[in-house]
């Protein structure tokens, strides 16, 4: 057994053993004093508390005292702590979160040059040890003590039933419901580090890479990183009619390689060497087209699963915590129950249902014709459905520059965008209100607040002439993200639930708003072709990427199932997993079985089981944009939606449109843009 194995295995509880007792003494002493009505509320709480309390908490006598002047056993005291709470709690959220604000300045904003130590400022968490705070203070068992915590099931199951003040406790509950130790929180931060620079590190040289006749097919200093830039030069390729078909193929015998680990290690990072990754020789290199000195020693023994022992570093690490997270229990638990609040099963069953929907071959029938070929494996990145555009990128960067001459220009003008955009003349002031511009120094992004007194910031990029067409795109994306995070922090009716279910809620209002930006610049809106081709785009990306986020899943449970296994049995049991998934739902529409391509997604070894976000998030995105639609007006339905909060996500869905998350949506619009698209001209 790996001894990692034996360490976990061994720590299911950290229960005391005179626990137990102690909360037997305590019920009958309690319900003497508050009456049998609190009967259930008080050993809700007596057992939560000493699911979490450890020795060094106290001995029987301080648990007892403790729960003895902290137990709120009649209403108007509980409403007293609840209440106060609340208000402590987006006090001290706000004020972190203006720290961390503040100690970005230097790196997010265009103010000059960057000094090592703003690095070392930029990188500071103020509120890191905040919950061992306030376990070592005991806030959080006077919480624990007093509010529920809740399994996703019973949040799917009763929410929908709770007052709006019963899921601002829960929610108040849940920031205790895991009392992770310092050293384990280290080990899995250590995992996520050492993982990431693995993935980082990762370059392909592609002048490099020689074709069986000993071409150079790529030019010289190119070097991609896996697996993100290896994709990108796919979708780049499409257009070169010369070269670009036998480039796709070879990165894809490239992605293949690094996947089943057969890559020769010497050809990884390395300018030192060619490369031919149809017969694997390496040789020494030919060229020099770096800098570095790369090491010219030619030997084309394999990576030794590295790929694999990494992926399985971030497996025992994000272990280690299961015994301290005794809702979720697993790291896919967490995911899906604390993360997501959307059941796995739930999520396969959506994944699934785009995977064999009808409409995938026949966007691959559309495709193929646009090609003029079969389609072979690297086409699931397709890039070509496409908006035409009416105006070239220079009228339109010119029509932003001379609105835009400056963030200021751009935030006098709020209001007016969100007139424009549905929103009354007094919503469009109280929002313009509470969003800053600033300067940005990267493409721009938003930072909400975390308390009602602080704004939301809109950081967009601005150059000497001005802001232009992309900036303006992106700051329109941006102004969407800064609308939602004022109504649901300022709008909402408890705190407690400020925000959105989760990332994709608040992507998908930033959509919305950013597909009407030609309308905001004073011009047509794009025609249904353009929304048909854009639609598509996004459907054939959601088929690609939710197969990748099955493998993702499936490889998390196999490591569960097999925590004793080497890297080389995780290896084959990863391109097994890849090359089942491939044939199920994509060999039926490529006509080529035994794939792996699915398996190359570097965030799959160093982003613990992320990679289902993203076809959740094109799924979502498409509920609230035909939402939307259906509404007619942007305004008033965006904040009908917006003040929601955070509940689950199938709650909010429903409120929100009348359904639970789901891929209907999505391929009713897909369904409708193939109509679209294949209709004459
Ligand atoms: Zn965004």
């Amino acid at each position: 057994m790996h001894p990692l194995a034996v360490e976990t295995s061994q720590l299911t509880s950290t229960e005391p053993s005179w626990a137990s007792a102690s909360s037997e003494k305590l019920e009958t002493e309690l319900i003497a004093k508050y009456g049998e009505s609190q009967r259930a509320r008080l050993n809700r709480g007596l057992h939560q508390v000493s699911e979490f309390w450890r020795v060094e908490d106290g001995d029987a006598q301080e648990l007892e005292d403790f729960v003895r002047t902290n137990f709120a056993g009649d209403q108007t005291t509980l409403d007293t702590m609840f209440t106060r709470l609340e208000s402590l709690f987006e006090q001290l959220d706000g004020h972190m979160h203006e720290i961390n604000r503040e100690f970005r300045q230097q790196l997010d904003l265009d103010r000059g040059p960057i000094l090592p130590f703003d690095e070392v400022v930029g990188g500071y968490d103020p509120s890191a040890h905040v919950l061992d705070d306030f376990f070592a203070n005991k806030l959080g068992f006077t919480v624990l003590l007093n509010f529920p915590l809740t399994t996703l099931d019973e949040r799917l199951k009763e929410g929908p039933e709770w007052s709006r003040r019963q899921w601002a406790e829960v929610r108040l509950a849940q920031r205790f419901s895991k009392r992770i130790p310092a050293e384990v929180s280290l080990a899995i931060a250590q995992a996520d580090a050492e993982s990431n620079k693995y993935i980082a590190e990762y370059n392909i040289w592609m002048h490099h890479l020689l074709t069986p006749q000993g071409q150079r097919l790529f030019p010289p200093k190119m070097r991609l990183l896996s697996h993100w830039n290896l994709r990108d030069e796919i979708k780049a390729d499409y257009p070169d009619k010369q070269n670009g078909l036998a480039k796709q193929r070879m990165i894809q015998q490239v992605m293949e390689r690094i996947v089943t680990q057969t890559i020769p290690a010497s050809v990884i990072n390395n300018p030192g060497v060619d490369w031919n990754p149809q017969s694997n020789e390496v040789t020494p290199a030919a060229v020099k087209d770096s800098e570095l000195a790369g090491n010219a020693e030619a030997s084309n023994f394999r990576e030794p699963d590295t790929r694999y022992a990494m992926l399985r570093k971030t497996f025992f690490a994000a272990k280690k915590a299961d015994p301290y997270s005794p809702t979720e229990p697993t790291l896919i638990a967490r995911r899906f129950e604390e993360d997501r609040e959307i059941p796995e099963a739930r999520v396969k069953a959506m994944l699934e249902q785009v995977v064999t929907s009808p409409l995938v071959a026949q966007t691959a029938k559309l495709i193929q014709s646009r090609l003029g070929r079969p389609l072979e494996p690297f086409d699931i990145w397709y890039n070509g459905f496409r908006p035409g555009s009416q105006y070239s990128e220079a009228e339109l960067d010119a029509k932003v520059e001379k609105k835009y001459p400056s963030a200021e220009a751009y935030q006098k003008d709020i209001p007016n965008l969100l007139m424009k955009l549905g929103f009354s003349s007094e919503r469009a002031q109280y929002l313009a209100k509470h969003i800053a511009v600033d300067p940005s120094r990267g493409a721009g992004h938003a930072m909400g607040a975390g308390m009602r007194s602080e704004r939301a910031h809109l950081r967009t990029r601005i150059d000497k002439n001005g802001m232009d067409y992309k900036g303006f795109n992106v700051a329109v994306h941006e102004m969407g993200h800064t609308v939602e995070q004022t109504f649901s922090l300022n709008d909402v009716d408890h705190t407690l639930l400020q925000g959105v279910p989760n990332t994709a809620f608040t992507e998908a209002f930033a959509f919305v708003f950013q597909g009407h930006d030609l309308e905001l610049l004073g011009l047509p809106a794009p025609d249904a072709r353009s929304q048909a081709e854009r639609i598509l785009n996004d459907f054939w990306g959601t088929y690609e990427i939710s197969g990748v986020a099955l493998v993702d899943m499936a490889v998390w449970h196999w490591m569960y199932d097999h925590p004793q296994a080497t890297p080389t049995e995780l290896n084959h049991a990863t391109v097994q997993i890849a090359k089942d998934t491939w044939n199920r739902y994509y060999a039926p529409v490529f006509h080529k079985s035994d794939v792996v391509l699915l398996g190359v997604y570097s965030h799959m070894i160093d982003s613990f089981l992320y990679l289902p976000d993203y076809p959740i998030g094109h799924l979502i995105a498409f509920q609230i944009e035909e939402q939307m639609k259906k509404a007619g007006a942007i305004g008033p339905e965006f904040e009908r939606m917006a003040v929601m909060g955070r509940v689950t996500p199938d709650l909010w869905m429903e409120h929100a449109t009348g359904r639970p998350v789901g891929a209907e949506a999505l391929l009713e619009a897909a369904h409708h843009a193939l109509t679209v698209v294949s209709s004459p001209q």
